[in-house]
């Protein structure tokens, strides 16, 4: 089909003026006239559409491809083609309308000039007010539907418009979040996350929407929720989306995972991969341990077997040269224990680590989302306030996880026994080169005896505890080129503090290195 029979001046007038809703197009599909009551049906204005080509005028529409068949159909069979009702809207209108088509072809002395096309919206029971009444209570039995849905469905549900603005909120959302939905709807919906979501949901959603890359939606990940007490726990959230025509909307779903068992598979993996990598650093550090104290005798054995060498000089008589002998292989038995423990360090000092880029805060959930559970049972507040400019750290992943799950996990213990407040805090600060990271608590603050020998082995003070925590948190931040280092809380409990180099500094170091 092409534009070279555009219909003739009169038919576009005829067209324009007719009291019915009717347009016109040429055979290539330009918009060329279109009735008042026609744009009325549209709900457009003339510019929008006349002179514009039809996939144009009406893009976005969900049934285009359909009117664009009907009118080829009329073209192509000479005969007047009715198409089921469809959606239509135009390029300055978001709503679509459903809108009932017949498309007739114009056809003057056998040759196709055009397709003139009827629009109008379809019958409903009672046409013109009962009609909209017929749709206003259509819409209002669909919303009464929602709002029982949000009130009675077991899981949490939270509703969003592409701003992120609250629509609607499930009401074990509320409960689990602690707002009513009056409170919150109409409202940013970043307030249920902690920091640094809180003040990046914006842009995940702009990045969404302008690349359609998906990091959630559909997917489901483990995030922190933060509910409106200021305290945060582990949930499971999977998005879906919903469009119609260029609106978006999101429905959140949120499985609470704080009473639940560790049996979520992200949850177990990153034990996993955490308790595994406790266990090789304890044993390596055990192994440490170990190394120095027993080269210590085997030292004092070389030097008691060098004296006897000497000594055995002094000597005459048969049996000497065998003695000798003996000495001088025990002597090498000792030399080569030393250097087997020797290696033992080095191994657990260069350790198997694997250096990357990280990026702190999601490290920083994933560890808190392991070593917080239970927290909330366990009355603690929970604040995270994390440095924008602090944002990447070079460092081995599950090695730092281990280093925050344990000084979180301490403060957690420690925050049991207390009777006050229970408050625990996990900070960031980028100070020149180096990242800091702090955890606190308002518990009960460290015990003289330990404050004395902290970080070194076997330090504890519980039961079941093994005190290679610390010794092992050490040993790691030390490795990554860091410090670690504890002070007391002003107002009573304690702050561990560690640093980690920031990446620019690291590259910056490596194209020196060169
Ligand atoms: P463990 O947890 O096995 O005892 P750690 O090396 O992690 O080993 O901790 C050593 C000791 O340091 C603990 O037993 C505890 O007495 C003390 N400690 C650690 N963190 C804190 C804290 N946040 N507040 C008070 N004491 C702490």
């Amino acid at each position: 089909m092409n534009d070279a029979h555009i219909p003739s001046p009169d038919a576009i007038a005829l067209v324009s003026a007719s009291p019915d809703a009717v347009l016109l197009l040429s055979p290539g599909l330009t918009v060329v006239a279109a009735s008042e009551a026609c744009l009325r049906v549209l709900g457009t204005c003339r510019d929008d559409i006349v002179g514009r080509d039809l996939h144009q005028a009406l893009a976005g529409s969900d049934s285009l491809d359909a009117l664009v068949a009907s009118a080829n159909a009329a073209m192509r069979n000479g005969q007047p083609h009715h198409m089921a009702p469809g959606l239509f809207r135009t390029a300055t209108d978001w709503h679509q309308r459903l809108i009932e088509v017949l498309s007739a072809p114009v056809v003057v002395g056998g040759v196709v000039q055009g397709v003139l096309q009827q629009v109008k919206e379809p019958l409903r029971p009672g046409e013109g007010r009962a009609g909209r009444r017929a749709v206003e209570e259509a819409l209002q039995v669909a919303e009464a539907r929602l709002r029982s849905i949000m009130r009675t469905v077991p899981d949490a549900m939270i509703i969003i418009d592409e701003r992120g603005l609250i629509e609607a909120l499930s009401l074990t959302a509320e409960r689990l979040f602690g707002y009513t939905a009056d409170e919150v709807t109409g409202k940013n919906v970043s307030l249920f996350m902690p920091s640094p979501h809180r003040e990046a949901h914006d842009g995940y959603l702009e990045r969404y929407l302008a690349t359609g890359e998906r990091h959630i939606i559909g997917i489901g990940r483990i995030v922190v929720g933060q509910r409106k007490d200021g305290t945060t726990f582990p949930m499971h959230l999977t998005i879906g989306e919903m469009r119609t025509g260029d609106k978006y909307t999101f429905t959140g779903f949120i499985r609470d995972l704080t009473d639940q068992q560790l049996t979520e598979a992200r949850l177990r993996e990153l034990q996993a991969e955490v308790t595994h990598m406790s266990r090789f650093t304890a044993l390596g550090e055990m192994a440490s341990t170990l190394a120095h104290e027993i080269n210590q005798p085997l030292t004092a054995i070389n030097n008691y077997l060098r004296g006897c060498h000497r000594l055995s000089q002094r000597l005459e008589g048969e049996p000497v040269p065998a003695l000798q002998d003996a000495l001088a292989k025990a002597g090498d038995q000792a030399l080569r224990a030393g250097q087997i423990i020797r290696r033992l360090r080095e191994f657990v000092a260069r350790g198997d680590s694997e250096r990357r880029v990280e990026n702190l805060p999601k490290l920083i959930e994933d560890a808190s989302t392991l070593a917080l559970v239970g927290a909330r049972e366990n009355a603690i507040t929970v604040s995270f306030r994390l440095d924008p400019r602090a944002e990447q750290v070079l460092v081995d992943r599950i090695q730092v996880q281990q280093v925050l799950v344990n000084l979180i996990r301490n403060a957690f213990e420690i925050l049991m026994d207390s009777t006050g407040k229970r408050e625990l805090s996990v900070e960031t600060q980028l100070l020149d080169d180096m990242v800091q990271i702090s955890v606190a608590d308002s518990g009960a603050g460290l015990s003289p005896e330990v404050r004395a020998h902290l970080f070194q082995p076997f330090v504890t003070t519980k039961q079941k505890g093994m005190g290679l925590g610390l010794s092992i948190c050490r040993t790691i931040v030390e490795a990554h080129g860091g410090r670690i280092w504890v002070d007391n809380r002003p107002h009573g409990g304690t702050i561990f503090r560690f640093t980690l180099r920031a990446p620019a500094d690291e590259a910056e170091e490596a194209k020196l290195g060169q």
